[in-house]
């Protein structure tokens, strides 16, 4: 089960169509884990989702409630889920990636690359600015020498923007000037077009996405391409938001402060 953090996202990269919408509030730890269990807890004999990851909507590690979330999902009392069955994805917010490894060390972690060049990849992950990539890398080496957890390093691959020979030489040096090499998983995505956007941005072609794989593999890289649902409904994060705001432009920003806690309906 893919899960959102916020509702929308303040952090702008450029492929993202979540990006677009900016970021309206942070969800609650309530919202968070309530994503997982509602179904759960209203549906009689619903089991549990065998996994859970933190894909959806927003930057998980820009909002602090995901702490919270993390222990009620992974309490025996409460969720109950393994740690290792959840991913927490993030583009890099280095100060809470510390936190995260040092609390929740057994949590599989995505960190996003999308590009081994810091000035190019500051042009589509505007986070870069902040907190550099190397940083994040710095502290993923240091959690797999000392966890031995698999990282997975996430790579969306974008036509003559990141999509290059260079791009996955540059890479491939990137990954094995690890602490553990092996312990790192690229996993490449072939780019969705979205409303919000960069209006230049295009999917590499499906060939093009497989030679890139091939290439990391070749080069003694571990690397998959991962699977896409739902590309032509407009199913991923952010898209579906970014259609309605098409059709129906704000006229005010609603932001909803309210806290509404969610009370378990236990069957
Ligand atoms: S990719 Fe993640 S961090 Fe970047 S704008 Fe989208 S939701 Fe936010």
């Amino acid at each position: 089960m893919c899960i959102s953090s916020q509702a929308g996202c303040g952090l702008g990269c450029t492929f993202c169509a979540t990006g677009a919408v900016g970021l309206v509030r942070n969800l609650t730890a309530d919202e968070i884990v309530a994503q997982v269990m509602h179904p759960h807890w209203t549906r009689e004999g619903l089991p549990r989702p065998a996994s859970v990851a933190f894909m959806g909507m927003g930057e998980a590690l820009a909002n602090p409630h995901v702490f919270d979330a993390l222990t009620l999902l992974t309490d025996a009392g409460y969720a109950g889920m393994s740690a290792r069955r959840v991913t927490v994805s993030t583009v890099g917010f280095a100060p809470n990636l510390a936190r995260l490894v040092d609390e929740h060390p057994q949590v599989t972690i995505t960190l996003s690359v999308h590009s081994p060049f810091p000035q190019e990849r500051a042009r589509i992950v505007p986070l870069e600015e902040r907190f550099p990539l190397a940083r994040s890398l710095d502290i993923l080496d240091r959690h797999a020498a000392t966890s031995r957890r698999k990282v997975y390093l996430a790579y969306l691959l974008i036509a003559d923007v990141n999509d290059s020979d260079d791009h996955l030489a540059a890479l491939t040096q990137l990954v094995h000037e690890r602490s553990r090499p092996e312990l790192f998983h690229v996993s490449v995505i072939r780019y969705n077009e979205a409303i919000g956007a960069a209006p230049d941005h295009r999917a590499p072609s499906s060939g093009r996405a497989d030679d890139f794989v091939r290439g990391l593999t070749a080069r003694g890289v571990h690397a998959t391409r991962r699977r896409q649902l739902g590309t032509g409904i407009d199913a991923a994060c952010g898209q579906l938001h970014g259609r309605y705001l098409a059709a129906n432009p704000p006229v005010a920003a609603p932001v909803d402060t309210e806290l509404i806690p969610v009370t378990p309906v236990r069957s």
